[in-house]
């Protein structure tokens, strides 16, 4: 297995960090909006909604969504990193379960994967224990 040549490197770490950034700034707006809710809630200011069940009930949906959006986020940004130390440690690329070179092709359309899809596919079906 040859790994990753340079310039192929050097293309996927702008890649991850352009992902890394916008993910980043997602996730600060997501963290603002939720923090936002619970400081209303925190002061005391129900007046807007005490009086309507039903809004608050959809407030708490929402705002369950963004924290279960924001752990998505969150989770996708620790791949992001994880794909960034493993172009400094040139295994960038390179299958996690089976050890073969993952398809460019999947990487462009997902830097941060750190399987080929045969893997992935297994994974879904059977999630490894952990
Ligand atoms: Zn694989």
């Amino acid at each position: 297995m040859k790994p990753m040549d340079k310039k192929n490197l050097d293309k996927f770490k702008k890649l991850l960090q352009a992902t890394r950034a916008k993910i980043a700034g997602n996730l600060q707006h997501l963290e603002k909006d939720t923090l936002n809710t619970s400081q209303r809630e925190a002061a005391g200011d129900l007046s807007g909604y005490s009086l309507h069940m039903a809004d608050q009930a959809t407030d708490n949906f929402d705002r369950e969504f963004t924290l279960g959006l924001a752990s998505t986020e969150q989770k996708v940004l620790n791949m992001v990193d994880v794909a960034l130390r493993k172009i400094d440690d040139k295994g960038y690329g390179i299958c996690e379960t089976c050890k073969k070179a993952i398809p460019q092709k999947r990487l462009t359309a997902m830097p941060y994967t750190a399987l080929c899809i045969k893997c992935q596919e297994l994974e879904e079906k059977e999630p490894r224990q952990v």
